[in-house]
């Protein structure tokens, strides 16, 4: 047997995570809310637990993935004493929310983590999955495994409570931001007729050209150094500035902001450094 663990949130992501943890042999006590979300896990061999008291009783770390703080305060309101317990909270929140829940669990001498799931439900359980967690150093050294179950990739970024969430926006901002505009490439093709099946087949081919353009734009920013670069930020403004595909569709113009803040880099005279530079206008602005 591996650790006894609780689930407390049984929703979709809830759900994943209890399933991996029964999957790898743990001896898991789950609690939902809605009782009858509970059955596959429990015949799959997990043990259901009459409150999140119980479950947390019965365990030596506690999971907690329901749809936002202020539900998990409401569900942890009976908890006693948590002496020997790690609390692990994968709920998305604030970092005001992180510490606050911190203070409680504190407060009952039990450790603390707050962490971010940077998976959809079917990456649970996967290799290359990333949570990062954030809080008690000794919390994380008790629990790194059972995370690292959840996510093989799994992180802890130290005390600060912030980091989670923080990374969790920059990390989806790029895939939001990718999402979006080829909505907007779509909807173009669309409009000109072309089919956007082959559209679908085509993209995959952007991806390693985009991942490395990440990967060296983070890079520039880290390094504070913009001088090299293939396409110039004055480039790319052009682009923006006078291309139909970027313009306004359907009375909505998606790239709006981005022209704004290019634009505003070139005329602070970024023109011939790399993209990534448009990050100073933002600094000043700070
Ligand atoms: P979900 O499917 O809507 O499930 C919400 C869960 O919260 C259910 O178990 C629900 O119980 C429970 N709940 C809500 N209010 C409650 C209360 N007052 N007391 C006790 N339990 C309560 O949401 P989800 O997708 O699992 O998301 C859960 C968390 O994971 C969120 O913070 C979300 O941001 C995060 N997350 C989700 C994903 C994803 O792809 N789904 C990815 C990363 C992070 P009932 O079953 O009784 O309603």
């Amino acid at each position: 047997m591996g650790e006894k663990l609780a689930v407390l949130g049984l929703g979709r992501m809830g759900s994943a995570l209890a399933a991996a943890l029964v999957e790898r042999d743990n001896e898991v006590t789950v609690w939902n809310r809605t009782e009858s979300k509970a059955g596959a896990l429990v015949a799959a061999g997990a043990s259901r637990a009459r409150s999140p008291a119980n479950a947390i009783a019965d365990s030596e770390i506690a999971i907690v993935c329901v749809g936002n703080y202020e539900d998990s305060t409401q569900m942890l309101s009976d908890c006693g004493d948590l002496s020997g317990k790690t609390l692990v909270q994968l709920t998305t929140g604030t970092a005001a929310e992180a510490e606050s829940l911190q203070a409680w669990v504190v407060d009952k001498q039990g450790l603390y983590l707050d962490g971010a799931i940077l998976a959809y439900p079917s990456g649970i359980g996967r290799e290359e999955t990333l949570l990062v967690v954030a809080g008690s150093e000794k919390a994380w050294d008790r629990s790194a495994r059972t995370i690292k179950q959840l996510g093989g990739a799994s992180v802890f970024v130290g005390e600060n409570l912030a980091g989670p969430i923080a990374l969790e926006s920059a990390m989806i901002g790029p895939s939001l931001m990718a999402i979006m505009g080829m909505i907007q490439g779509a909807y173009v093709l669309e409009q000109a007729g072309l089919d956007v099946r082959s559209y679908a087949e085509m993209l995959p081919a952007s991806v390693p050209v985009l991942t490395e353009s990440l990967r060296r734009q983070a890079n520039a920013i880290a390094n504070n150094n913009f001088a090299d670069t293939e396409a110039s930020l004055g480039t790319w403004a052009a682009a923006l500035n006078h291309s139909d595909v970027f313009g306004e569709h359907g009375g909505i113009d998606l790239v709006g902001p981005i022209r704004q803040l290019l634009n505003r880099a070139v005329d602070s005279g970024y023109g011939d450094e790399e993209i990534a530079a448009a990050i100073k206008v933002l600094r000043q602005s700070a």
